[in-house]
């Protein structure tokens, strides 16, 4: 694949062409990111997906307003804003009680909160990006073997072909091969209880731009419900089923999905080895509270593309790895502060809650650091 550069020689700017061979390793948002911010720069590469098809299911389902700032440099921004929804409001309440109610309707946040969209929507739009900048994402082909020197990345697919890359941008998940083939520690530690969702239609009366949070039980349980289409909610609970501990009034339709999930919080120890950069939960993950995790990982691969396209990959694994390192401490801090059984850490909640809604400067404050990636 070619990129045209402008390039200082003997004095005189020249117009030279760079070929490079370019492998994005799984469509999943990193991946899709990754392709799509590299043919905003230039470059076309292969995208490759074990699935033989695209996934209809959601696992993130909100996306920051830095994600989108993010994909408006990749001239990828406006489909995301025509089909998102602004979730304006937050309603905490405790025992069925509200315990505050935060406003972001302001002029103060306009553009500035998170966006409610099905993860599936969100690598739709990717991908008909990619389309019409004529990259097709392979499906049914995974990697079934890579090795790397300082030089190149060889491949071997599934189909029983193979290739040498310049760059492999791995994003293939939490459970990456090409993360174990490479020998990357992942160190981390897994809870030991499970969560779950349910994705669920909705009738009567609903507010989609309401986030809201129900804090209940001596355990620190809590029931979280997420608009993601006008009639549509996704319901995530610390319980291992989201619908048998709902105790909001909700009037649902039909349910599409339900889920339980355990959470691991790891990180890997680098992000590159030679010619591959690791992104997306291929390189960390933590739990959803906050809802960061899909968010990270499209940074990570807007960056991974601007350092290949710029010829300045050094300073990725160290910069990604403290972004990363960030927000894992700051979604810990929030999932055991919202999950705590703990009354000092209850207070604690209810005090910071009060502050938000009710203090200007902590309400800008907060939001500037929750919607931030
Ligand atoms: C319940 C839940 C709720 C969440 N909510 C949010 C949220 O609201 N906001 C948020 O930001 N994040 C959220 N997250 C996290 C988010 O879903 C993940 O961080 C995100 O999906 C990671 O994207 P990814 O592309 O890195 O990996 P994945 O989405 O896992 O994609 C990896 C892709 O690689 C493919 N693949 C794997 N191996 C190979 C191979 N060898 N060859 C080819 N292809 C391969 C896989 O099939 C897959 O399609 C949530 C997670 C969970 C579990």
């Amino acid at each position: 694949m070619a990129i045209e550069v402008f390039c200082l020689d003997r004095g005189a700017f020249r117009l030279q062409v760079i070929q490079m061979d370019i492998l994005v390793i799984g469509a999943g948002p990193t991946g899709l990111t990754a392709a799509t911010a590299l043919t905003s720069r230039g470059l076309k590469c292969r995208i490759v997906e074990r699935k033989d098809s695209p996934s209809e299911l959601s696992r993130a389902v909100g996306i920051m307003p830095a994600t989108i700032d993010a994909l408006r440099t990749l001239d990828a921004a406006d489909p995301f804003l025509e089909e998102a929804m602004p979730l304006r409001k937050i309603h905490i309440l405790r025992d069925e009680r509200t315990l505050a109610y935060i406003d972001n309707s302001g002029n103060d946040f306009r553009d500035r909160v998170p966006l409610g969209l099905p993860q599936n929507r969100t690598e739709g739009i990717l991908r008909d990006i990619l389309a019409e900048r004529g990259v097709e994402v392979e499906y049914g082909i995974s990697v079934t073997n890579i090795t790397t020197t300082p030089d190149r990345a060889d491949v071997n697919f599934s189909d029983s072909s193979s290739g040498s890359f310049d760059w492999v941008v791995a994003a293939d998940g939490i459970q990456s091969a090409t993360r174990q083939q490479l020998k990357i520690r992942y160190p981390g530690t897994d809870l030991p209880n499970k969560w779950s969702i349910a994705d669920v239609d909705l009738k009567g009366d609903f507010d989609p731009e309401e986030i809201t949070l129900d804090l209940y039980g001596g355990e620190g349980e809590f029931t979280l419900i997420l608009p993601i289409e006008r009639r549509r909610a996704r319901i995530a609970s610390s319980t291992e089923d989201a619908l048998a501990t709902l105790r909001l009034p909700m009037k649902i339709a039909n349910i599409r999905r339900t889920a339980a999930f355990k959470i691991s919080i790891r990180q890997a120890e680098t992000y590159r080895k030679h010619r591959v950069l690791l992104a997306g939960d291929a390189a960390h993950c933590h739990s959803p509270v906050g809802g960061k995790g899909m968010n990270l990982g499209m940074a990570d691969a807007i960056v991974a593309a601007t350092a290949i396209a710029t010829e300045s990959v050094d300073s990725y694994s160290t910069s990604r790895y403290e972004a990363a390192e960030s927000v894992v401490r700051k979604t810990e801090l929030a999932r055991k502060l919202i999950s705590s059984s703990n009354p000092l850490a209850k207070s604690a909640l209810w005090l910071s809650a009060h502050c938000i809604a009710s203090v200007p400067p902590v309400h800008r404050a907060f939001m500037r650091q929750w919607t931030a990636v």
